[in-house]
This record gives C-alpha cells, structure tokens and sequence, in this order.
C-alpha cells in the first residue's frame, strides 16, 4: 500500500510492513485494523489476513521510483518497531530511506523502546550499510551513517502517562527531526521535556466510538510549543468539536458537557463547573481551525533550517499582530529563520519576547 493521502501532516503513505497488535490506549480504536480487518478472508484480497504482522519486502523499492520529493509517513498501516519486524528489516527500510535523500520520512511508533535500543546499537549502520549494497542497483555510500539526516522519528503520546514514558525515551533516540504525535489526545498533557522536540501535531479523534477532546488540552499544547520553540500542527478536531466551532441541529441532540479531566455528561443535564459544550458532527464538518487559525508549522528536512509555514491568514512577517476571526497572533522569527508565534497578549517589543 502507498498512496497519496488525506492525512494532513504528509504527502504519501508507504507501507513496507502492514499488521500491527495494540499497545495502549491510543490504538483502541485503529483506523488501520478497522480497513485492514473488513477483509480478512478475503481470498486474494491484499489484506486477506486482516491485520496479522505481514512483511512487504515487494514494496521496499518504491520511494526509490518517486521522483518529485515528498513527506512520506511510513507504516501508517503498521509499527515499523513492532517485535514481529526483524531488525534486518528494519534495516532494508533504512537502507532505502537513505538512499531517497530527496524525500522525507516521518516514522511514528509507539514501540519507543525497542527504536531506542535499535537504533542506538553500534551494529545497526552497518546493518543498514549492508542492505543498501545488497538492495541497491549501484554501490552506495561506504557507510550509511546514523542518524540519517531525512528520516524524522516520532512517538504517539495520547495522555501524561505516555508522555512521561516515550517522550524521554525519543529524546534518547538519535533521530535528526523528532516528534510528537499526540492524537487521539486523551487528556491534558504537559510535556516533560521540550528541549530537543522539533514538531508537534495534534488530534482529537475520528470514526466509530472517537472519545472526544477538551479544547483546553488542545489549547495548552499549543501554549507550551509556543513557549518553547516547538513547531505546533493543529491536525483536527475530530468526531467532536466545541460547539463554537461546528454547531448543527442533528449535533446539539447529542451534545455532552466535557470537564477540563475530560469526563462527560448529556448537555441535557444542565452546566457545571467549567465545562465545554461539545457536538458530534464528523471529522469533515468540525474541521481543524482552532481559535480560527489553522496551525500548520512543519520543520524542514535539514534540522535547524527554515521552517515551512503555511497559516490561513495573508501577511505573515515577523512582529506581526494577525486577527483573523479570533484571538490575535503575534510572530516572531529568529536567527535560524525559524517562525514562531509568541503571546499575543505579550505587549513588549518582539526582540525582548523570549520565543
Ligand atoms: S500501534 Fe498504531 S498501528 Fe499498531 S495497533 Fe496501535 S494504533 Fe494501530
């Protein structure tokens, strides 16, 4: 499987490996077993035994074919790390990631530790040296060396127990991009470390039986990347939005109060304390403008460089006050040309503003 994709943080799927099983939270409600296991049994069917771990060695070359470069999410369909995957495989997948320099791959895992162990382990370049020779068409470079400068790793981080686990353990992993994924975001999280994360997206959840999100979970993420030069993407809402965002006659039916710990109650029962109102009305309808900007930073593949940004809004200069149907923004840029937004409410001269 790869494809052009609707997720909105990549370009393109690639799937070496499709299969996983679950190991938190996070995977209750996979969107990859759902479609993966509508056709188990399905004889010739490419995923006629649903979402057992299955090894795709045939579409290993394919990023090799793509010219134009591209983000490539790999393993949406799978756990590149998961303990089923030999390391010689992971290896070939490497390989082949490093030899498309003119792409970028996002790896996501919420197996942390065996990418830290694996990563870290002195044999690994050269396993993946190895499988770039014997995979290749043409020598390769003497040694792949690690880690390789167009691959970004990142962690799911769903809720603080996660967080407070993978987080530390990306951080020990030598990676040239790293970053989080939160979503389905659970709960509030405050990041137990920022220094060395690159890139945050965030989500609330979509399909069948989605948990909904707190705006204020949503909103605080944001606060800390801002406050800590972290490049934030805001990916979606989810099944469930506030009703400020997305209001419809069918979603006020079903509407629930949401606490800031994120338990629920019918609307119908009446407000308490400091809850939200959320609808469900569907991924499609809720969006993804959060105080009606979308929030759509990415890091550039050459860490540390310019960074891509891509904002709703018209003029985007540094020391920039944007109102754009909500709270106003204020940007600031910095030596490395990085962008980021500062509190808006911070009325000092930008230069004084620590980003
Ligand atoms: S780790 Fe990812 S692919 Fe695997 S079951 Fe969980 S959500 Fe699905």
């Amino acid at each position: 499987m790869s494809a052009r994709t609707t997720i909105e943080w990549t370009d393109t799927t690639w799937n070496p490996v499709t299969g996983c099983t679950e190991v938190s939270e996070g995977c209750d409600h996979c969107y990859a077993k759902t479609l993966a296991e509508r056709f188990r049994g399905t004889p010739g069917h490419y995923f006629e035994n649903g979402f057992d771990v299955q090894l795709r060695p045939d579409k290993l070359a394919e990023p090799l074919r793509w010219r134009k470069p591209r983000r490539v999410f790999v393993n949406s369909m799978s756990d590149l790390f998961h303990d089923d995957v030999p390391d010689a495989f992971i290896a070939r997948v490497f390989a082949v990631m490093a030899r498309c320099s003119q792409h970028t791959f996002q790896i996501l895992t919420k197996r942390h530790g065996r990418m830290r162990s694996l990563l870290s382990a002195p044999h690994f370049a050269e396993l993946v040296t190895t499988w770039a020779w014997r995979d290749g068409v043409r020598p390769f470079t003497p040694m792949v060396q690690l880690p390789v400068p167009n691959v970004w790793l990142g962690v799911s981080v769903e809720d603080q127990k996660w967080a407070n686990i993978r987080i530390p353990a990306l951080l020990d992993t030598p990676a040239a991009v790293r970053f989080l994924s939160c979503e389905p975001l659970l709960g509030p999280i405050v990041l137990p470390e920022t220094k060395a994360i690159d890139w945050l997206i965030v989500g609330g959840e979509s399909g069948r039986g989605a948990r909904p999100v707190h705006p204020d979970w949503v909103r605080g993420l944001r606060d800390q990347c801002a406050a800590a030069n972290v490049l934030y993407f805001f990916k979606q809402w989810g099944e469930w939005a506030p009703e400020s965002v997305c209001a419809t006659e069918r979603g006020a039916r079903g509407a629930l109060y949401i606490e800031r710990d994120g338990a629920t109650r019918p609307a119908a029962f009446g407000a308490r304390g400091q809850a939200v109102t959320i609808q469900r009305n569907g991924k499609h309808r809720t969006g993804r403008l959060l105080d009606g900007f979308t929030y759509e930073a990415y890091p550039c593949s050459e860490h540390g460089g310019r960074v891509e940004w891509n904002p709703t809004a018209d003029t985007w200069l540094p020391g920039t006050v944007i109102a754009h149907d909500g709270p106003l923004l204020r940007i600031r840029i910095d030596d490395n040309q990085q962008v980021f937004i500062v509190d808006p409410r911070d009325t000092r001269p930008l230069a004084e503003v620590s980003a």
